[in-house]
């Protein structure tokens, strides 16, 4: 079955067999509102609003909603209809709101600093339960009088190993809830054939690369996919983006203490920066603590140093601002785990 949310025009017309070609256009509209539940769909008769919801069922359940920052970040725990479970963030801005979504359940590349890479992987995300994430967010802002503005595909998975299923969500969240390709952002640990994949494809969508280190030896360490995409070839796929795109490409920095946060790493990050026509853009993230790497975050002196030393080259660097780190909804900490109950 379909999900409701990766529903087509085709799918629609074959479950409305005989109804009048307006009927389809309706019901297509109403999938695509903000209202989720089919049964508020009052401009359509009460039996086709059941039928719509029993054939066409939804694919996500909400299990646990916790929330960060003064309520600004909300982070909800998705079980799928085969059991898995996947986490999506949302987080709040005055009149804004940015989604954070999953692509996998789990990860099969085992960068040994990222709780989703230490789970494991399981399968990938339909395009249903992709777009299902991003519809109920849209809802979930718009019900706190903001717009869903930003889609940003960090969330749990390697987006670019999931791209059949990816890009038409990529679609249908452009055509259907309005963001522009700008506005969304696909972030990858650097899958070459995917990038250049992502390059033919009709929308210009943010590209962000997971860098995290300068040279093979210590990439390799943090991002074992390096071995086969090492960061020569890497930058060719960059700068195969950038040609058909001409849109800056941003590099993701996990900053951890004694591993990437030296001057010379940052010496050779401004170096590959500097290789790239418009010249990346640094995003650095202090790094944020799970269970299964030992090592931590660079202190908050050691941060300002590295973006100095990428600043006084030429390259201009963003130090993120973590949200929801208590409730474990930070970058590179979804795990998407039930905890288990706590004993007396
Ligand atoms: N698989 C994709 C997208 C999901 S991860 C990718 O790797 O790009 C989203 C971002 O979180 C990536 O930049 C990733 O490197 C980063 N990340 C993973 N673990 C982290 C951690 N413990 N602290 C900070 N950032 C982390
Ligand atoms: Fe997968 Fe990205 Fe985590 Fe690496 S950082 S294990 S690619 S989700």
């Amino acid at each position: 079955m379909t999900g409701r949310f990766a529903a087509s025009r085709e799918t629609l017309a074959d479950l409305l067999d005989g109804e009048p070609r307006y009927r389809i256009d309706q019901v297509w509209a109403a999938l695509h509102s903000p209202r989720l539940d089919p049964f508020e769909w009052s401009e359509l008769p009460t039996a086709m609003r059941a039928m719509i919801a029993e054939r066409l069922p939804t694919q996500l359940e909400a299990v646990r909603e916790s929330h960060a920052d003064d309520g600004q970040t909300v982070k909800t725990l998705w079980r799928l209809d085969d059991g898995g479970l996947i986490e999506s963030v949302l987080m709040h801005y005055p009149d804004r709101s940015t989604l954070c979504v999953s692509s996998q359940v789990g990860c099969a590349m085992g960068c040994s600093f990222c709780a989703t890479g230490q789970a494991g992987f399981t399968r990938h995300l339909t395009t249903g339960e992709i777009v299902e994430q991003v519809a109920r967010a849209r809802a979930a802002a718009q019900a706190t009088d903001r717009r869903l503005s930003n889609v940003v595909f960090m969330g749990m998975g390697e987006p670019l190993a999931n791209e059949p299923n990816l890009w038409p969500a990529i679609e249908t969240i452009h055509h259907e809830y309005g963001l522009s390709a700008r506005h969304i952002t696909v972030s990858t640990v650097g899958m070459i054939p995917g990038i250049r994949l992502l390059a033919e494809r009709p929308l210009p969508v943010t590209l962000a690369v997971s860098l995290h280190a300068a040279d093979d030896t210590t990439r390799t360490r943090l991002v074992p996919i390096n071995s086969r995409y090492p960061i020569a070839d890497l930058m060719d796929a960059c700068r195969y983006y950038l040609e058909k795109r001409r849109r800056r490409i941003s590099f993701e920095w996990a900053l951890i203490a004694g591993v990437n946060d030296t001057r010379e790493q940052a010496e050779a990050l401004a170096d590959l920066c500097r290789q790239l026509r418009p010249i990346a853009h640094v995003n650095l993230i202090p790094l944020n603590d799970t269970p299964g790497y030992p090592v931590r975050g660079s202190a908050r002196s050691v941060v300002d140093s590295f973006r100095s030393t990428l600043e006084g080259r030429g390259v201009s660097a963003t130090v993120r601002r973590t949200r929801g780190d208590e409730i474990a909804a930070a970058c590179g900490q979804l795990a998407a785990s039930v905890s288990p109950p706590r004993r007396r």
